[in-house]
């Protein structure tokens, strides 16, 4: 497809590797984006690596990444505790827990909800949902159904962030993909307009709807989490390809 954009932000996991194996190719993918003279982004809602972990595993796959180029939604999430002053209870994966120690309090404001795995029981998100009953926001690193590894389907976050919304009458903020404030985060570190901005991603809603709806042109991978409904369920504005590997051709 010909791509007619000044900037293109890679999902990880779905488009460039699936588990520990790359998409064959996609590595020569990146450096074609960058020998075109393309701003590069890798955008991310991964929230059980550190961000140091995804830049070695990205390196080991033989794709060239710098820190400053890659976004994920734990970032975003710290970001926006931040600015908006919240001691969060963290149900986070361990591996970025050390993202929000400083946000550490015994008297928590707001509910910080990630893909925690084990640590997502009825205790910890009963508690969570006290907090909510009781006024406290809740904060979502992402919203995603499902994600993909090597074998198989996998339950995602976003079955847990709806429970809590469901059960305490509220709506999350989704500081992630599909959330328009880091779409909108990411394009304004390219420098250019959202509408030169081309997302390729796995997922229907976190990246292709999420990307539209924040202005910028999408495009979906028939690699990773991708089902044959949906194309169904693909925006007209939205292109399909069968991997990433096609994106310039
Ligand atoms: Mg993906």
């Amino acid at each position: 497809m010909p791509v007619n954009a000044e900037a293109v932000l890679f999902d990880l996991s779905g488009v460039l590797y699936e588990g520990s194996q790359l998409v064959p190719d996609a590595n020569r993918v990146v450096d074609r984006a960058r020998s075109m003279g393309l701003i590069v982004r890798f955008v991310t809602n991964t929230a059980t690596k550190a961000r140091e972990d995804i830049l070695d595993k990205l390196g080991r796959l033989g794709i060239s990444a710098e820190p400053d180029e890659l976004y994920t939604a734990p970032t975003a999430a710290v970001d926006y505790l931040q600015a908006n002053r919240l001691r969060p209870y963290c149900l986070v994966h361990e591996a970025i827990e050390y993202e929000f120690r400083s946000f550490h309090s015994d008297s928590p404001n707001a509910v910080l909800l990630g893909d925690a795995r084990m640590k997502l029981h009825y205790d910890s998100l009963n508690r969570a949902f006290q907090l909510c009953m009781k006024g406290a926001p809740l904060i979502a690193i992402g919203k995603n159904r499902y994600f993909k590894t090597e074998e198989e389907l996998q339950l995602d976050a976003g079955a847990f962030v709806t429970a809590i919304e469901w059960a305490a009458g509220i709506e999350a903020v989704i500081v992630g993909k599909p959330g328009k404030p880091f779409f909108d985060a990411v394009v304004a570190s390219t420098g250019v307009d959202a509408g030169e901005c081309l997302m390729v991603g796995d997922d229907l809603e976190g990246d292709v709807i999420g990307a539209l709806d924040a202005g910028l042109q999408a495009t979906m991978v028939k690699t990773g989490k991708f089902r044959p409904e949906d194309e169904a369920k693909l925006p007209e504005t939205a292109t399909l390809i069968d991997s990433v590997v096609q994106l310039f051709d």
